[in-house]
């Protein structure tokens, strides 16, 4: 390709050279009339990528997947997962990675484009993706990486010139995802099975050299392993729960071994605090709601230790002791990270006893009386624009000076504490009724209103003109907001 050297690509492929029976070597399948919806200027500068001086058609051509850039390497991994505690075997059914790109600065990424067509994964699907969704992922996508928290990113969307049949026909799109990895518990899941018992071996290693280089020369790497990603999943629910982010689909191949937050299909930021929200319609016993994150988190660790057993100890039983050991610090970790962040949200310093009933208690009482959650925090700090009567309440009064008074310890200042608020609480999140609005209007060729979203939520912990916008909760209505999968 004429441009790519102008681009900027520099691709580095790695993981297409692991063995056959871990992936599979296919192109995307070519779409009719590709055009360019969206992309990632800030994004493609990370990457060290130019897209200035490519024309649309082009850049429609280049992330529909028609014209692949020299020195891609395309295919689709195959993984397996457990799907609601159920195990099955899996892979990109409409994914397709086209290589690993190093940015400036030699940090490599993988840019997979998805809904790029059928792979031998794809079972019964399409393997085709819709514009709304994906433009859905992209939004959110990037909103946690303005909210600081650990994602895989968006750098383009393009509508295909096809549709997709879903319970109507619509317009087909493919997103361009990247990665600082695509492998998943499931994917240390499926090598467990696999007829070659070399892959996992080999899998692991990869891991390392990969992600984790700094351990490559320890005695025991498969505990040092697991240990981080415990450490890294751990700081990332509890980065989901200080915003209200509801991932829906926490099956354990949407569990990355980076750390990246993955897969953004039903996923939603809960407005209302209620700890049983659930928006996902398929998720109907509420296994993925809002407080059963770090459940389900411990649980996906456990499969992925499960694997790492025969790697742990040569003894079975031995291994399975210490893997076990270690999945249980789990929940101290966790525990001890989100009282952390709470105290952090509350602008609390140092660590008193009386600190957990404190946050608890603000929980109880939002939740009693339907507050909104992120709107708390900013009504502590003063930046909820719109004055809210739900605040002007006895027993949230009277908490509020058990708050105050807290506040005045460990030689804490108003401007230290609102500082670290103000670190810690965004004063807006992709608002669900924003973000339908923004694709309503993407779907029938109006894409301001997504870019305007997409503007505010670049920066949410500053405050400005626009926030206020987009800071109230959904008008109330009848419907109870449902999200879908695999769409
Ligand atoms: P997800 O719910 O996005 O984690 O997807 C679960 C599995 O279904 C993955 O293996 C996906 O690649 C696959 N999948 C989802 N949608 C489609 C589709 N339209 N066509 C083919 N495979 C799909
Ligand atoms: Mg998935």
């Amino acid at each position: 390709m004429s441009n790519n050297n102008k681009i900027g690509w520099r691709f580095d492929n790695t993981y297409s050279k692991l063995p056959n029976s871990m992936l599979t070597k296919l192109p995307p399948t070519p779409v009719k009339a590709p055009e360019l919806i969206v992309l990632n200027h800030s994004l493609s500068k990370m990457l060290g990528l130019d897209f200035t001086d490519v024309s649309d058609k082009n850049l429609a051509s280049i992330f529909s997947g028609n014209l692949l850039p020299e020195g891609s390497d395309t295919i689709a991994q195959a993984y397996a997962g457990h799907q609601f505690g159920h195990f099955t075997l899996l892979g990109d059914g409409r994914a397709i990675i086209i290589g690993e790109h190093l940015s400036r600065n030699n940090k490599r990424f993988d840019i997979q484009f998805k809904g790029s067509g059928k792979t031998p994964y794809s079972r019964n699907g399409d393997g085709r993706a819709a514009l709304g969704p994906m433009l859905r992922e992209y939004i959110i996508s990037e909103a946690m990486f303005g909210l600081g928290i650990p994602t895989t990113r968006s750098l383009a969307v393009v509508k295909t010139g096809e549709k997709v049949i879903r319970e109507n026909a619509l317009d087909g799109a493919v997103l361009t995802r990247v990665a600082e990895s695509h492998i998943r518990v499931g994917t240390f899941q499926y090598t467990v099975i696999a007829e070659d018992k070399r892959d996992l071996k080999t899998l692991f290693d990869y891991t390392i050299d990969r992600h984790y280089p700094n351990i490559k020369d320890s005695k025991t790497p498969a505990i040092d392993l697991l240990k981080i990603v415990i450490e890294k999943q751990s700081k990332l629910i509890v980065d989901w729960m200080r915003v209200g982010f509801i991932h829906g689909v926490m099956n354990t191949d949407n569990m990355t071994i980076s750390g990246e937050t993955i897969d953004y299909g039903p996923c939603a930021f809960m407005d209302t605090y209620d700890p049983e929200t659930v928006f996902s319609s398929i998720d109907e016993n509420g296994r993925y709601a809002f407080f059963n994150q770090p459940g389900i988190a411990k649980w996906n660790l456990a499969r992925f230790a499960e694997c790492l057993v025969p790697l742990i100890a040569e003894d079975k039983n031995t291994g399975i002791k210490i893997a076990t050991e270690i999945v249980n610090s789990f929940s101290e970790i966790y525990t001890k990270n989100w009282f952390e962040m709470m105290r952090n949200k509350l602008g609390l310093l140092g660590k008193e006893t009386k600190d957990e009933k404190l946050i608890m208690d603000l929980l109880t009482w939002m939740h009693k009386n339907k507050a909104d959650y992120t709107n708390t925090f900013c009504f502590l700090m003063n930046q909820n624009l719109e004055k809210n009567k739900i605040y002007d309440n006895q027993s949230f009064i009277a908490w509020e000076k058990q708050w105050q008074e807290r506040l005045k310890t460990n030689n804490n200042s108003p401007e230290k504490s609102l500082k670290l608020m103000r670190l810690n609480n965004p004063l807006v999140i992709p608002r669900n009724h924003k973000v339908e609005e923004a694709l309503e209007s993407a779907n029938s060729g109006d894409l301001n209103p997504a870019k305007n979203l997409l503007k505010i939520l670049e920066k949410p912990y500053e405050g400005g003109k626009e926030v206020n916008k987009y800071q109230s909760p959904a008008p109330p209505s009848d419907k109870i907001y449902k999200t879908f999968c695999g769409t």
